[in-house]
């Protein structure tokens, strides 16, 4: 395997959008979850950063300037603390709002059903926030979501151990 399939992620805040030769290098704003919508054949090495680590709002973050018409609940930061595993925000003009990471990066292919809030469009009826997480955590959606990302995750992460036993073992043959 070739040491160019690892991924060599360094994370910049430049504006520039460049790669060098060690890996590639993500910008902040790449890993807004709210570029994936609909996104497919995301390379895996962006993939597997932005699901780790995605891009998340500062504790000082406006969420209430970005209220809908009508509705006086905004989104809250504890939120994030608390669902981090799965719930990410994007600031994306156009989809600001509360997205299921898991489900964005792998997106289901099951079509029962209307896939809306957290999935293809920014989830922002906060009022409803905690049944409607638990709704979509218990979905089949998610679920399938939840599969396809664990096995991403076993190959992203062999890839690791492959490279890792080929530099063992190139240690043995020079003793
Ligand atoms: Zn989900």
């Amino acid at each position: 395997m070739e040491s160019s399939e690892l991924c060599v992620v360094e994370s910049a805040s430049v504006t520039m959008n460049t790669k060098n030769n060690r890996g590639h290098i993500i910008l902040t704003h790449e890993k807004d979850i709210g570029n994936y919508l609909n996104v497919e054949n995301i390379d895996d090495c962006l993939k597997h950063e932005v699901l780790r680590n995605p891009w998340v709002p500062n504790t000082i973050y406006d969420f209430k300037s970005e209220l809908k018409s009508g509705r006086t609940r905004a989104f809250r930061y504890q939120w994030l603390q608390e669902n981090g595993s799965w719930l990410t925000y994007s600031a994306l003009e156009g989809v600001k709002g509360a997205f299921c990471r898991i489900c964005v990066l792998f997106k289901p292919s099951i079509h029962r059903g209307v896939q809306g809030g957290f999935i293809i469009k920014p989830f922002n009826k906060y009022k409803d926030f905690h049944a409607s997480s638990k709704i979509h955590l218990s979905s089949n959606w998610h679920t399938e979501s939840m599969s396809r990302t664990k096995d991403f995750m076993d190959i992203m992460n062999c890839k690791k151990i492959i490279v890792i036993e080929q530099v063992n073992s190139g240690l043995h043959k020079e003793i």
